[in-house]
């Protein structure tokens, strides 16, 4: 006989999924709270708190991410 404890019987699929998925409910909350997501006040979108946002580029109001200008790509190595 086995003196460690023993399963009587084999978990089903519905119980493991269960108890995974509250799992990751609880870890996806607690992911959410740390990260302390604010709604932007110009564009509406989730950003970070204290952060200026990725989709508009403003912080408190003002644009802090020049959006419009576009980033030339080095396509030649002047030598
Ligand atoms: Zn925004």
């Amino acid at each position: 006989m086995a003196k460690h404890p023993v399963p009587k019987k084999k978990t089903n699929k519905s119980d493991t999924k269960r108890r995974y998925g509250s799992f990751k409910t609880k870890v996806l909350k607690k992911l959410t709270n740390l990260l302390n997501l604010a709604s932007c006040p110009d564009c509406g979108s989730k950003i970070p708190a204290h952060r200026a946002c990725p989709d508009c580029g403003k912080y408190k109001g003002r644009q802090v991410i020049d959006k419009q200008k576009k980033v030339d790509k080095i396509t030649k190595i002047k030598a």
